[in-house]
């Protein structure tokens, strides 16, 4: 039932600001009741003036940071609660939980315990937590719709069928900009390389973790938690167009698969709107697929060797415990020093491996001890870093 209420964590990025694209185009269906953002003051600025949320906050992440919001955002909520009182809002009929990377666990808790309902597109939440995630989610009876193309294409051709008719998920990549480089020139592709997603415009940690294929080891062990479909039944298939963002295959042998050009506002939008669905022709940004012009569709196995992270991370995912937690915390902190020019391409996955061997797992971890083994493992990325340095 429309209008839906939606508290949006992560206003300024790019999850965030496709969310407010789609919020414009359908008034009727949506209103804006309280964002979250950490740093971008200017943006948040023109955000509360166009949607006009009750509540709005900023983490505010440098002592100027904090200053610019208190002059031009008067009645901001500054500092760490902000994103806990956002998802927590009492009119929010929906939380979009769009933030990146750790700090997106807590406030999506949060809102499962407050009765919210979830659009979820932060997938370290779910790489790290998702025992507690779905158990919570349960537990309160609240739904999680996914906001990841790759998952949102999966729920979309899971709509009227019984888990039990499931054989495999098999979840499309585009291969990223290494797809087809030599192996040996891996060594030395560049920060601006890896950023030059072939197909995808995103943030910048997902990009990277796209040319490495992090990005979509992630989205497996996300898909196991919030399908409930066990890692030997799930597959990657490469795909460069990017038009079909996944697929399903059911055990009669036939194979649903969702198509359309890439965008994130179709997954948003589907999300949002869930079970209705929003008419593309009301907005500017969905565009019609015309599969004269596609003309071919490509499909390849995945090269392992090329993408030694994929396999690391599936693996990691599989072993549980914290071993999840310590990938995500790992491959952060790897891949800030690969954007800040301190590491090489290679020495991402190097880094990884290194802090999954040293980690010691426990089984069945507390959103503490989540946590914990988060920042054990960036320090310890750290630490190695400094020690080849
Ligand atoms: P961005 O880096 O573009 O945006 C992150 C957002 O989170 C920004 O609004 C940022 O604020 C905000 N933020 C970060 N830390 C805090 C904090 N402590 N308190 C409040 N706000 C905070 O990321 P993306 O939009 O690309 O991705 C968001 C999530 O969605 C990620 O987990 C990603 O993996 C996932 N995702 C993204 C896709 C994409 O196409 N981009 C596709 C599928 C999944 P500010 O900018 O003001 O600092
Ligand atoms: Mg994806």
């Amino acid at each position: 039932t429309f209008p839906k209420r939606i508290a949006l964590l992560g206003s300024t990025g790019s999850i965030g600001r496709q969310t407010l694209d789609v919020v414009r185009r359908f008034p009727e269906h949506f209103r804006v009741v309280a964002i979250a953002a950490r740093s971008n003051v200017d943006l948040l600025v023109q955000q509360v003036q166009e949607f006009q949320p009750d509540l709005v906050t900023c983490f505010a992440d440098t002592p100027e940071v904090e200053a610019k919001a208190r002059a031009l955002l008067p009645q901001a909520l500054i500092g760490e609660q902000g994103l806990l009182a956002v998802a927590t809002h009492g009119d929010a009929d929906i939380v979009v939980a769009a933030t990146s990377g750790l700090v997106g666990l807590m406030p999506t808790l949060a809102a499962i315990g407050a009765g919210k309902t979830i659009a979820l597109a932060n997938k370290e939440t779910l790489v790290m937590a998702g025992h507690l995630v779905t158990q919570a989610a349960q537990r309160v009876g609240v739904p999680i719709y996914p906001i990841d193309s790759e998952h949102s294409a999966i729920w979309q051709c899971l709509r009227g069928e019984e888990t039990n008719s499931i054989h495999r998920l098999l979840l499309t990549a585009s291969g990223g900009p290494f797809r087809s480089t030599p192996l040996e020139e891996l060594k030395s592709v560049t920060v601006k390389q890896a950023l030059a997603h072939p197909t995808w415009s995103m943030g910048p940690k997902i990009t990277i973790d796209s040319a490495t294929l992090m990005n979509k080891a992630l989205e497996v062990i996300e898909s196991h938690w919030l399908f409930g479909v066990p890692y030997e039944k799930m597959e990657v298939v490469v795909h460069p167009e990017s038009i079909i963002h996944s697929m399903v295959e059911f055990i009669d042998g036939s194979v649903k698969m969702q198509a359309s050009l890439p965008s994130m506002h179709l997954p948003i939008m589907n999300a949002l709107a869930y079970p209705e669905r929003l008419d593309a022709a009301q907005t500017d940004f969905i565009r019609e697929l015309r599969w004269a012009d596609v003309a071919s569709l490509h499909f390849e196995s995945l090269d392992l060797e090329r993408f030694p992270c994929f396999h690391l991370a599936v693996e990691a995912g599989k072993r549980g415990g914290t071993y999840p937690c310590v990938l995500v915390g790992a491959d952060e902190e790897a891949v800030e020093l690969f954007l800040a020019g301190k590491i090489s391409y290679l020495e991402i996955a190097q880094l990884i491996e290194a802090a999954l061997e040293r980690h010691q797992s426990i089984e069945q971890p507390n959103v503490a001890a989540t946590l914990d083994a988060c920042s054990w493992a960036r320090r310890t990325v750290r630490e190695l870093w400094k020690k080849r340095a």
